[in-house]
């Protein structure tokens, strides 16, 4: 079993809602599970389709997560990818990793007429925030930009081009929500604090359902089972 307890990843003093060995972690919104990473559906989803992965275990961000975590966060970035391509829409991912304790990278599928909007949606949103987003290349990895420890937002949009910060002064905490969910993207601003759109458990079971079962053709953790 993988195990990793770097400088960053101390367990926290009191039990973390998203490592998946918490007994009192909200299990009914797991939708997959691999090797080091598990997907599901955050709390008041801007979207049917919205999902967040996860380390399985107790670690900070994609920075403090070893290699294995970081592939595989790839890898269901690469399905939910072509999940979202299979209806026509577009993955938009994001990490917030400042007043968080545990990894969680959120992804949100949009329209692809939507896709042209989105990085200046971003710039502006920043802008008038107080902060710059910088663009960064392809060929750079986030453990190049920062240090582990040290906050940062990432986000990656659909043409695989990342939007970078590291200066979170002022940083507004749903900063990701609030640009998905204006009006030339998902135009769902009543959902921009997740407390404002928490669903009865019913529903959240309901809709995780459906999110397995679209999952299911390109779940790879499936095929890792020996039977
Ligand atoms: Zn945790």
């Amino acid at each position: 079993m993988f195990h990793y307890d770097g400088p960053r990843n101390k367990q926290p003093q009191a039990p973390c809602w998203f490592c998946l060995s918490n007994v009192d972690a909200e299990k009914h919104l797991v939708v997959s599970v691999g090797n080091s990473c598990y997907a599901a559906m955050p709390k008041g989803p801007l979207t049917n389709e919205h999902v967040m992965i996860l380390s399985i275990g107790h670690i900070q961000s994609q920075v403090s997560a070893p290699v294995a975590v970081r592939d595989e966060i790839e890898k269901f970035k690469s399905a939910f990818t072509l999940m979202a391509n299979k209806t026509g829409k577009a993955l938009v991912t994001f990490e917030r990793n400042f007043r968080t304790q545990h990894l969680q990278v959120q992804m949100v599928a949009i329209d692809k007429a939507s896709t042209r909007a989105l990085k200046g949606a971003f710039m502006n949103s920043a802008a008038l925030a107080g902060f710059e987003l910088v663009t960064i290349g392809h060929d750079e990895h986030l453990s190049d930009l920062v240090n582990e420890g040290c906050p940062y937002f990432v986000a990656e949009l659909p043409d695989g081009s990342k939007l970078f910060t590291r200066s979170m002064k002022g940083f507004p905490l749903q900063f990701g929500r609030e640009v998905l969910a204006s009006a030339p993207i998902l135009d769902c601003e009543e959902k921009i604090d997740w407390k404002k759109c928490v669903l009865e458990k019913e529903k959240e079971i309901e809709l995780v359902n459906k999110l397995k079962e679209a999952f299911k053709p390109f779940d790879f953790t499936a095929e890792d089972d020996s039977d």
